[in-house]
């Protein structure tokens, strides 16, 4: 609760449910997965709510949103930079802690100067297998 309030945000019961929902998950879970969990407790919650939720926290830099998955957004409370890897069947997301040094020459950078890299690994998770 405490670290909560730091957030600067009005904490409604709603909302306390999502930042619980997300503390320590390491699903990945969309907005929606979210919405339904919410639900379970909060049967009036509506998903206008967890969806601002989620972008106060990703606003404040709480919360990472991945493209990882084509088909929704998805959200990592891990905000520790990682990489990932999607199950292209259940689209299941694990993640990778490691660090990958991506030779980039100069001349393809075109200018830039790289501050940091995310890499998408796609492949078939055990379950699916
Ligand atoms: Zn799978
Ligand atoms: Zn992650």
């Amino acid at each position: 609760m405490e670290k909560y309030k730091k957030l600067g945000l009005k904490l409604t019961p709603q909302r306390l449910a999502v930042l619980e929902i997300l503390d320590g998950n390491a699903t990945h879970p969309s907005a929606e997965d979210i919405f339904r969990e919410v639900k379970k407790r909060f049967p009036m919650t509506s998903f206008a709510t967890v969806y601002n939720t989620l972008n106060a926290l990703k606003e404040k830099g709480k919360l990472v949103e991945l493209s990882i998955d084509p088909d929704r957004k998805r959200f990592d409370p891990d905000i520790k930079p990682h990489h990932h890897i999607i199950c292209i069947r259940c689209k299941s997301i694990v993640d990778i802690h490691r660090e990958y040094a991506l030779k980039t020459p100069e001349a393809e950078r075109q200018g830039f100067e790289i501050i940091g890299n995310h890499v998408e690994f796609y492949g078939i998770c055990p379950k699916c297998k």
